[in-house]
């Protein structure tokens, strides 16, 4: 972890990629952007850079990162591919769409960054600044959200820096994301499974494999323990606001989270946003976490959410929403 207080901020320009891929190389922590969230890098290779990312996240050890890499041969190096899972990364790379798949016998990315499991998460990113920085690093990278474990992911190079700032050793700034929430994760098991809905829309994938796919059991996912897609605990995404989804009314006191149309009487509310007035589902996703993190700092005394209808991205929304709503108490 870098010991000063500061932390640089470059926008995304080819010295600042030569810079992050060797800060990556000697064991460095940089966030970049992907078109999901920004992420925050270490050399998935490297089992000390992956302590130290593990620490400046705060995040429980027991959850298994996704390497990032640049093309599909790389991605072959790591991970098994069946027939199925071609399919997938030929329909869907690059893009917001990770797989989980046995890792191949001479896997470089150390056991530290897959949890000791004997499967690996991959993903190919679309976005301009992750690709160059992986196609010059030339080995896989674990990204996973560059937050401090259990916050709202970061969709700005601002919100990684109000989390990380004096933590990491360099952020590159690209912008905003395009999509704003974290990948899809699809387990490319006997029966293709969805661990996590994410940026890209289960209906999609769904369209690609000709069936449905399988739904992880309510419990692999809530405590923590043994989950199935590990990292997917109950409260994550948190605001420290208490939240309330469902909201078709505000009390006094309350923020409101809305989408589409407000009810009527939602102007009472001490602040508004809202994810999409149009009732867009991917404007709403890309604006989501954005959105939580500026209620969040109102000190309003709840958070209330509009109902989001839960197909496209909107199953992803409801999931990280029920995610936000669980107390703070019991965050991981
Ligand atoms: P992120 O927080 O976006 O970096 O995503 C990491 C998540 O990927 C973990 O919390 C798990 O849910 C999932 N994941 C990573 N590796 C595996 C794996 N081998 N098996 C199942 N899920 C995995
Ligand atoms: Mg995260």
């Amino acid at each position: 972890m870098k010991t000063g207080l500061t932390t640089d901020i470059s926008f995304a320009g080819e010295a600042e990629v030569a810079q992050a891929a060797r800060m990556l190389g000697s064991g460095g922590l940089v966030a970049f952007p992907t078109e999901t969230v920004y992420g925050l890098g270490a050399d998935a290779t490297n089992a000390d850079a992956i302590a130290r990312l593990y620490q400046a996240k705060g995040r429980p050890v027991f959850n298994p990162l996704i390497s990032h890499v640049a093309d599909l041969a790389a991605a072959e190096s790591i991970g098994r591919f069946d027939a199925r899972a071609r399919s997938l990364a030929g329909a869907f790379w690059p893009g917001p769409l990770t797989l989980v798949l046995p890792r191949t016998e001479n896997c470089a990315v150390a056991a530290l960054a897959t949890a000791g499991l004997d499967t690996i998460a991959i993903r190919m990113p679309s976005h301009p600044v992750a690709r160059a920085i992986l196609t010059r690093f030339d080995k896989p990278v674990v990204a996973p959200s560059a937050n401090i474990s259990g916050h709202v992911s970061p969709t700005t190079a601002a919100h990684v820096q109000s989390d990380l700032e004096g933590r990491i050793d360099m952020i590159i700034d690209g912008g905003a994301v395009d999509v704003g929430i974290e990948s899809t994760i699809v387990g490319c098991f006997e029966e293709p499974i969805l661990l996590r809905p994410g940026g890209l829309p289960r209906e999609a994938i769904e369209r690609v494999l000709g069936r449905a796919l399988a739904q992880p059991q309510a419990d692999a996912e809530s405590d923590g323990a043994r989950p199935l897609a590990p990292g997917m605990l109950a409260s994550h995404y948190a605001p420290r606001t208490r939240v309330r989804l469902e909201a078709a009314d505000i009390a006094r006191g309350e923020a409101l989270l809305a989408f589409g149309q407000p009810f009527r009487g939602a102007e009472q509310a001490m602040a508004i946003m809202n994810l999409s007035e149009r009732g867009d589902l991917n404007e709403a996703a890309a604006n989501l976490f954005g959105y939580l993190r500026a209620l969040d700092a109102r000190m309003a005394k709840t958070i209330a959410v509009m109902p989001i209808p839960n197909h496209g991205l909107g199953e992803a929304i409801n999931d990280r929403l029920r995610r936000a709503a669980v107390g703070r108490s019991d965050r991981e």
